[in-house]
């Protein structure tokens, strides 16, 4: 006789990862005709399993998909493949910052084996080791450190932080139950990492395997209030010890000259005071407003700031052509402030 079937089964995988899509906007569907593309109209189709390779999953498919989105931002989600057309001079920057994404990510939850990816690009995952976030002027780093402060927010966070954690403790588990032996390739289950554990003030650790040991006493985020140390990554009333190894958010000293934040894209206007001797120094570089006056800008830029153009895949440094007679907005503005981490979070330079 037979029997009603009223479930299905599904790999714990896959369900952690069809409802982080679910949370985040997008519909997955399965399909035989191409490896993974979205429609831009809020599905994700994700080749069948038996066009996967053995070490690919379903999870680490849309994960990886995931990525990219944080790459491209929230106006991603309205196009086809993340408008991303797999041609043209952008594409590797992307396709990288879309990866090192995913080695932040994976590494705050000892998945880098478990979620490797599985693309054309997999040579440069795997060349990847210690800081991959270390270079900012490489464009990739930028575009990977505005996606990895998008994944905080939604429609990425909190569901993607969920099911990194679920997918940890699912692997922590079945990682007990693996052994390599037999003729067969060894079950990814045998290469699970515990998670490393957090940074005394709370955030995550900085993975340092191949990378300079460096401590919060190095970090430009350290500073000294009222003759205790803190940091401006957390709460101002929390106090850091020197000799702390550095967190995930550590940056050594801080270049202007390859930042260049506060000077154009994280802030629209420098207002300036009609006493102040730029006004008479730099007249044509003076805009009248109804009620105040302001450097002109060109695009989203200060017109005094030069530089930041992409060149061979380095952003050239960036210079003020009015450094001496700059106005008092400017003079005050510091470096290693709270304005300055935030000017930087702005354009994606600081985690
Ligand atoms: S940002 Fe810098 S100072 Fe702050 S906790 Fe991290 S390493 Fe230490
Ligand atoms: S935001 Fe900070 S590091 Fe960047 S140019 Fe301004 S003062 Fe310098």
């Amino acid at each position: 006789m037979g029997r009603d079937v009223t479930l299905r089964y599904i790999d714990p995988l896959a369900q952690v990862w069809l409802d982080a899509a679910r949370r985040i906007g997008l519909r997955v569907t399965r399909t035989p005709d191409t490896y993974a593309s979205t429609d831009g109209r809020g599905t994700l189709a994700i080749a069948v399993d038996r066009e996967l390779d053995p070490d690919d999953s379903l999870a680490q498919m849309i994960f990886h998909e995931l990525c990219h989105s944080l790459v491209e931002g929230e106006q991603s989600f309205t196009a086809p493949d993340w408008g991303m057309d797999n041609t043209g001079p952008d594409h590797d920057w992307r396709e990288h910052a879309g990866l090192r994404v995913q080695w932040v990510l994976t590494g705050r939850h000892g998945l880098r084996t478990l979620f490797a990816p599985t693309t054309d690009f997999r040579a440069f995952w795997d060349g990847l080791s210690g800081d991959v976030l270390a270079d900012r002027t490489d464009p990739s780093v930028q575009a990977a450190v505005a996606g990895l402060r998008r994944a905080e927010r939604p429609p990425w966070g909190p569901a993607l932080e969920d099911a990194l954690a679920a997918t940890a403790r699912i692997a922590a588990e079945a990682s007990r139950f693996a052994s390599p032996g037999g003729p067969e390739l060894a079950p990814l289950w045998t290469a699970i990492a515990p998670s490393p554990a957090p940074h005394p003030t709370g955030l995550p650790a900085r993975m340092t395997a191949g990378a300079p040991e460096m401590t919060c006493g190095d970090c430009a985020w350290r500073y000294e209030s009222r003759g205790r140390t803190r940091c401006r990554q957390v709460d101002a009333t929390t106090r850091i010890d020197d000799a702390w190894p550095a967190c995930e958010r550590f940056e050594a000293a801080l270049d202007c000259q390859t930042c260049g934040a506060c000077c154009r894209a994280a802030y629209h206007s420098v207002e300036v005071s009609p006493r102040d001797p730029v006004v008479k120094k730099q007249p044509q570089l003076i805009v009248k407003r109804e009620t105040y006056l302001e450097l002109q800008r060109t695009g989203d830029r200060c017109a005094a700031l030069h530089g930041g153009t992409i060149e061979a895949g380095t952003t050239t440094r960036y210079h003020c052509t009015i450094y001496d007679d700059r106005p008092r907005t400017c003079r005050d503005f510091t470096l290693g402030s709270e304005h300055c981490l935030t000017a930087r979070r702005r354009v994606g330079l600081t985690l």
